[in-house]
């Protein structure tokens, strides 16, 4: 009788149903919707016991997964979600394809008002240009950065594992931000040992790394400093920490920074420039590694940011 009430409901569920019996290791239920998909059950099942996956694709289509077990069975309770996959798909190519498409007419505007404001005299006219001239590089950040999020969610976004030297791709970064560092007054000092060697995308960290140690510039106070380690732990996790002597940020704020686009206190922020994008990226980009990312931050006296690399392998 509850059986008779149970297939009805389950039939009735919007969520493919699929019950696996491991003592006679065969199938031994499917709900009406999990057969209306047509999927043959023996090659999905087999992919389903081997990878363990939270999510599955099986022929063009896209699946969220749910396990439950008793022992000897194993139900699994399925979503079709190629919907949301296909927008979220063209979600994201939209940004990119426009990001991209902008890029070229930001640069040209910016070489002409370069140009004109050599070339003008006028004070308020010259007023002007140099306002086109901040604006045209806030869109140039931003569009980049746009880039780098579109990049890293798309197939590039893949790590490519490699030994990489930390403390030669910290140099490079401080050689890079010199000249801002200078303008701010801010000393960087790279801490990391001679010859520190990390298994990551080097390409990928040092765009992580960048994100941090300019910020730590920008959000710092004249004759301020930032500092970056870097440690080997004993089951080999790679942690990297960027330090700085500036502004801190309020407690309150702290879980929101990673969101996209979120800069704390906007009028705070408005004298520096930002897309807001930067630690989002060092999320996604610690996240591809199997990594975290976490802030340490107190009012008026500074920022820690730590990133921890699992070794290769230990990646969830
Ligand atoms: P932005 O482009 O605004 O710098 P981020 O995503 O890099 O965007 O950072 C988000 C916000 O977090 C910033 O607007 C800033 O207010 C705050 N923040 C980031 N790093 C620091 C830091 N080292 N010190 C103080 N505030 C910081």
């Amino acid at each position: 009788m509850t059986d008779g009430i149970f297939k009805r409901i389950t039939d009735l569920s919007p969520c493919g149903i699929l019950i696996y019996d491991n003592r006679i290791g065969e199938v031994v239920y499917t709900n009406q919707t999990f057969r209306d998909w047509g999927i043959l059950k023996t090659e999905f099942v087999e992919k389903l016991l081997k990878d363990k996956p939270r999510e599955i694709e099986f022929k063009g289509r896209f699946y969220s997964v749910k396990t439950v077990s008793d022992g000897d069975k194993l139900a699994f309770i399925l979503e079709d979600i190629t919907p949301l996959k296909t927008y979220q798909r063209a979600k994201k190519d939209f940004v990119a394809n426009v990001s991209h498409e902008l890029k070229t007419p930001i640069s040209v505007i910016q070489s002409i008002a370069e140009t004109l404001y050599m070339e003008e005299e006028d004070p308020i006219k010259k007023r002007f240009l140099n306002r086109i001239l901040k604006r045209t590089a806030e869109m140039e950040a931003l569009v980049e950065d746009l880039l780098v999020l579109a990049a890293l969610e798309s197939k590039e976004g893949k790590v490519l594992w490699e030994k990489v030297n930390l403390r030669s791709v910290v140099d490079e970064i401080i050689q890079n931000l010199k000249g801002f560092a200078q303008e701010k007054q801010v000393e960087i000092i790279n801490e990391i040992p001679e010859g520190f060697t990390c298994l990551c995308d080097g390409h990928k960290i040092g765009i992580l790394l960048r994100n941090l140690i300019e910020n730590a510039v920008k959000y710092n106070r004249e004759g301020g400093k930032v500092f970056v380690r870097a440690k080997r732990e004993k089951d080999g996790t790679v942690t990297v920490e960027v330090e700085d002597t500036g502004i801190g940020i309020p407690k309150k704020y702290l879980p929101l920074i990673f969101e996209r686009f979120y800069r704390v206190d906007k009028s705070r922020s408005r004298e520096i420039r930002g897309t807001g994008l930067g630690l989002s990226i060092v999320k996604h980009i610690a996240l591809i590694h199997g990594g975290t990312v976490e802030v340490e931050s107190e009012e008026g006296k500074g920022s820690l940011f730590r990133v921890k690399i699992p070794p290769k392998g230990r990646q969830n």
